[in-house]
């Protein structure tokens, strides 16, 4: 059984008021988001909330057919929590692909991408706010 009860992101209506406190660092525990695993990730506070592109956390592949953008739109961008690799509870590393990230899995179960990791800056870390379960709190 489950040891932690999370909650996913899309099941909070006002996601900027209940998961983000002054600062913009995270309310709550973050957890794994299968329901039979939840293993901790991060801590509460221990993530900022920022913006990156959407498209870090594809996969790199061989598809060509989905990725000629001749008349891109502006990128889509997307929430994550931003921290560094030492802020983990725990948390899985990819081998590094082409573009020089890494991505990030659960310890645990193996679920992800959860977020991605950029070894090109200085190894800052980012989890997709929509990737991952949430503390309920009492
Ligand atoms: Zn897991």
């Amino acid at each position: 059984m489950a040891k932690n009860a999370s909650v996913p992101y899309k099941q909070f209506v006002e996601s900027g008021n209940q998961l983000v406190v002054e600062d913009k660092h995270n309310a709550v525990d973050i957890y794994c988001p299968q329901p039979y695993c939840c293993s901790l990730i991060m801590r509460a506070k221990a993530g900022q909330l920022v913006e990156r592109p959407k498209s870090k956390l594809n996969i790199a592949s061989n598809d060509t057919s989905v990725t000629d953008d001749t008349n891109a739109e502006v990128e889509a961008m997307q929430q994550y929590w931003h921290l560094s690799m030492m802020a983990f509870e725990t948390i899985a590393f990819s081998i590094p692909v082409v573009t020089g990230l890494q991505y990030l899995y659960c310890t645990e179960c193996g679920t992800g991408p959860l977020g991605y990791q950029d070894s090109a800056g200085e190894a800052e870390c980012f989890i997709a706010v929509d990737r991952v379960g949430y503390a309920t709190g009492t």
